[in-house]
């Protein structure tokens, strides 16, 4: 079975990122999407929310596979992975500030385990300025989040982040 880890904090999850699970669910027998929980990058939203996120914008969708599964993972992506028997990683590029930091971790993670490999997919124009952090600090301003992130999230999105 080809087995595919999309990571990321999903920290919270925004189209742009549906997108990519959308694209990659596809190319996959079975996706899992790996919520970090890396307290370092200080989240806004805890890992058990931003999880229960995706579930709902997920099932929001009438075109996604059933081969999509949501995990928490700590520590090392790299074991995760190993763990779950996966092959792949997948990650999604938006511009060339992207590009540097996402070709460390892949040549990282080859050094780490050369028989995991880390597939690149370009986002899909329509996204490619929208990034969670920005979410975050239209939110937190009080503006408008419709079309940046799923429908289901944005009510809890502003509740926590709205002054
Ligand atoms: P962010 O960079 O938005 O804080 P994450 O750490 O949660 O997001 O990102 C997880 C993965 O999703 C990374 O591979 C990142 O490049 C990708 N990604 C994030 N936003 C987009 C987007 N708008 N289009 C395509 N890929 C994206």
């Amino acid at each position: 079975m080809n087995i595919g880890v999309y990571p990321g904090s999903f920290d919270p999850v925004t189209n742009g990122h549906i997108d990519i699970i959308c694209r990659a669910s596809k190319l996959c027998d079975k996706l899992i999407v790996a919520v970090g929980s890396n307290e370092a990058k200080k989240p806004a939203f805890t890992v058990q929310e931003r999880i229960e996120f995706l579930r709902c914008a997920l099932s929001e969708r009438q075109d996604m596979g059933n081969n999509i599964e949501i995990e928490n993972f700590s520590n090392l992506l790299i074991d995760f992975v190993k763990k779950k028997k996966a092959k792949i990683i997948i990650k999604g590029l938006r511009a060339v500030s992207d590009f540097e930091y996402e070709f460390q971790m892949a040549l990282l993670n080859k050094q780490l385990d050369s028989g995991i490999e880390t597939l690149f997919m370009m986002t899909n124009v329509i996204y490619a300025y929208l990034s969670s952090s920005a979410v975050k600090e239209i939110a937190r301003n009080g503006g408008k989040i419709d079309g940046l992130v799923p429908d289901c999230i944005k009510d809890p999105i502003m509740k926590k982040l709205k002054p």
